[in-house]
């Protein structure tokens, strides 16, 4: 803790496809009343924003502070709806509160290095809520015809093509077999868009796990488990 001082170069938006994280899971929550989200699965969620260097590597934990959720109280509702937790062992880290995916990615990891774009809590989860919106990739996707499916195939290469003739950037998709899993926009520290992988760092991660989607990937349909009612 406290020893990523050096200020970061870019962020990198991560959304997941819960079509896919709930395929992997037991703990998939979204079937249950906490999740609402859950009527309409067939969209990218947010994962966080998070801030990046330029060299492939990232800061974590930069500071010990407090997730304070009455920070957040005007954006609950967008919060519960576009970043819901997918994997909720409990009611208590389904949203909100201590040791919630939320309060995880600001608190503990993600949030307390992207300083000094962000001064505080509400801010970090307001700008990311606006660029998940300005940014729209599940309706890019759509658009193209790369509707979710049990049984389609789409090529990588068009997927990537549409998600750069609409805003143009270039993003960063990863799978579990073969499944989108998450897809990483990236953004300058003024929030215009920009490659996620440059130079050196393209190289890198085309050698590493996170790009290895094969050339056909799918998007699965969100299959409900139905057993996993928490109340
Ligand atoms: P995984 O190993 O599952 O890809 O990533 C584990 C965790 O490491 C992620 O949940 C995220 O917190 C962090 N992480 C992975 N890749 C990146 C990245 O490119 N940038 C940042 N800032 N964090 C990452
Ligand atoms: P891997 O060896 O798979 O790249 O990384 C293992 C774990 O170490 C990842 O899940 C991630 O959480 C963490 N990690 C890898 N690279 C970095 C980095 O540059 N910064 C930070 N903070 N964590 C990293
Ligand atoms: P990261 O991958 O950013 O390091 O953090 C992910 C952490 O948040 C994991 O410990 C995971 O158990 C928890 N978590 C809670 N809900 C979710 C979710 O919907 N998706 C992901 N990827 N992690 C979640």
């Amino acid at each position: 803790d406290g020893v990523n001082l050096r200020e970061f170069d870019y962020f990198k938006l991560a959304l997941q496809w819960p079509g896919t994280y709930c395929r992997r899971t037991r703990h998939c929550c979204s079937t249950n009343a906490c999740c609402r989200r859950s009527n309409s699965p067939g969209e990218f969620t947010i994962h966080g924003l998070w801030p990046d260097y330029n060299d492939g590597t990232w800061p974590a934990c930069c500071s010990r502070s407090h997730f304070e959720e009455k920070e957040i109280s005007s954006l609950v509702d967008t919060l519960q709806k576009y970043w819901p937790s997918l994997s909720c062992g409990s009611t208590s880290t389904c949203y909100g509160g201590k040791g919630s995916f939320w309060a995880h990615e600001v608190q503990e990891k993600h949030g307390t290095c992207s300083s000094p774009v962000f001064r505080d809590e509400h801010e970090y989860f307001l700008a990311t809520i606006n660029l998940y919106s300005k940014y729209n990739v599940t309706r890019v996707l759509y658009d193209a015809g790369y509707v979710p499916s049990n049984t389609e195939k789409y090529p990588l290469g068009g997927v990537i093509t549409a998600i750069q003739n609409a805003f143009h950037l270039t993003p960063q998709v990863s799978c579990s077999n073969g499944a989108v899993q998450e897809l990483y926009m990236c953004f300058y520290k003024d929030f215009t868009p920009r490659d996620c992988a440059v130079g050196v760092q393209s190289v890198l991660m085309k050698l590493a796990s996170k790009s290895s989607c094969p050339k056909y990937i799918s998007l699965p349909e969100f299959v409900s488990k139905g057993q996993e009612l928490i109340q």
